[in-house]
């Protein structure tokens, strides 16, 4: 007679005998120490620590099977299957070198050696055949069986548990990161959107400007979104100065200044498109679209509309006044009242790579950072963490190893 301990507790009996089957008894999981019918708990046992539980009624049994989910137990239910077949083969091979493949107890070396074998095999395509969590689940089915049993976990033991920490810790992946925007796509980018026909313009506007803050500023998506036009600044030398507020919520947090410069030309001055975009939403808050239209039409686009009014450096540059610095525009060309959110910049990313064909998979709102940062250390920058605000050289080493392996902010370097 031959018996397979399921994992409901009850004992699959390869045999006719009744009386033996009426004897398979579901264990509760809750109940502690060796437990088991008074025929089977012996050889479920393997003769060890045999211990004469009471019977449980229906009731019990059913409750029991419903602390796991079906699939769970299904699951269980190969793994265990799977296993003692493993112990069946391999058992049997290395009884002759004196080596114990018992599956119930199993030996916490069985456990590992059999995990080891698994972990081991890589498919045709040279992947891992199995990945840790599969293996955490055989542990996990395995310990089930032998809790049920009234015998010690296996996969308790620090043998088990180191191979699986060990396992886990080689296996990792690596963080998953936004793709860097660079400053040839940025421009690419930038060149692309339509700033002069309404209506395209009027998002296009505000698209180009938030792109290129965000970029040169290095700032965090919910950062870009929380700007307000009075947090943009002129100064004479460093071109514009913009106030990153550390949180709406913390009014008494004193933020931080980053400092964007004057853009060579037009397409890549940050205060020109600023400029470029409340112009127009200013034309929409006083006279709404005709307003627009009409803003749209009067200005050659040629040169730097930052300082066409004002020639002076000293005090080119009109800084904007109250409200958000950027706001929802829809298709129809409507500008809202209210901020946009952080979504908007990773939808504005995304939208804008594709619409001049380039491709927009892996990249977001954190690409205009990273490719800040990436850029900088390309052009030799010393100061990224000004402009980055990163609390740690840590951080940013990270960065640098990530996006510029082979490279060692002053954002003027970049040469935007
Ligand atoms: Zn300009």
């Amino acid at each position: 007679m031959s018996t397979e301990p399921r994992l409901d507790g009850s004992v699959a009996v390869s045999t006719a005998n009744p009386a033996v089957e009426a004897a398979a008894v579901p264990v509760p999981d809750l109940v502690a120490g060796p437990v088991g019918s008074t025929e089977l708990g012996a050889e479920l046992s393997g003769g060890h620590g045999a211990g004469l539980g009471a019977q449980v009624s229906a009731g019990v049994t059913a409750r029991t099977r419903q602390a796991r989910s079906e699939n769970t137990v299904r699951a269980y239910d190969r793994d265990w299957a799977a296993f003692t077949r493993w112990c069946a083969r391999t058992g049997s091979m290395g009884r002759a070198g004196g080596f114990d493949r018992g599956a119930l107890p199993a030996s916490p070396q069985t456990v590992a050696e059999y995990l080891a074998e698994a972990a081991d095999t890589r498919r045709a395509d040279g992947s891992w055949a199995v990945t840790a969590s599969t293996l955490s689940r055989w542990v996990a089915a395995i310990n089930f069986v032998h809790r049920r049993a009234g015998h010690p976990l296996p996969g308790g033991h620090e043998l088990v548990q180191d191979f699986l920490a060990g396992l886990r810790r080689t296996r990792a992946q690596p963080p998953r990161r936004s793709k860097a925007l660079s400053l040839t796509d940025l421009t690419a980018v930038l060149d692309g959107i339509e700033t002069k026909v309404w209506p395209a313009a009027v998002i296009g506007r505000r698209d180009a400007a938030l792109l290129l803050v965000a970029w040169a500023s290095a700032a965090r998506r919910s950062e870009v979104a929380a700007l307000d036009r009075s947090d943009v600044t002129a100064h004479p030398a460093d071109g514009l100065h913009l106030q990153i507020r550390v949180s709406k919520t913390d009014p008494g947090a004193a933020g931080q200044v980053v400092a964007i410069p004057f853009g060579t030309r037009p397409g890549t001055c940050a205060a020109c498109r600023i400029t470029a975009c409340l112009n127009v939403v200013d034309a929409w808050d006083t006279a709404g679209r005709v307003g627009v239209m009409t803003e749209l039409r009067r200005r050659p686009t040629t040169g730097h509309v930052c300082h066409l009014e004002h020639p002076t450096p000293s005090d080119r540059f009109v800084p904007p006044g109250a409200g958000p610095l950027f706001r929802p525009v829809t298709k129809a060309a409507t500008i809202g009242n209210q901020q946009i959110n952080g979504r908007v910049v990773h939808a504005v990313v995304r939208r804008r790579l594709e619409a001049v064909g380039l491709p927009s998979a892996g990249f977001g709102a954190h690409s205009l950072r990273a490719g800040f940062v990436t850029d900088a250390f390309r052009a030799g920058a010393h100061a990224i963490m000004r402009q980055t605000r990163h609390r740690s050289p840590t951080t940013l080493e990270a960065y640098a190893r990530h996006y510029t392996p082979l490279e060692t902010n002053a954002v003027t370097t970049i040469g935007l």
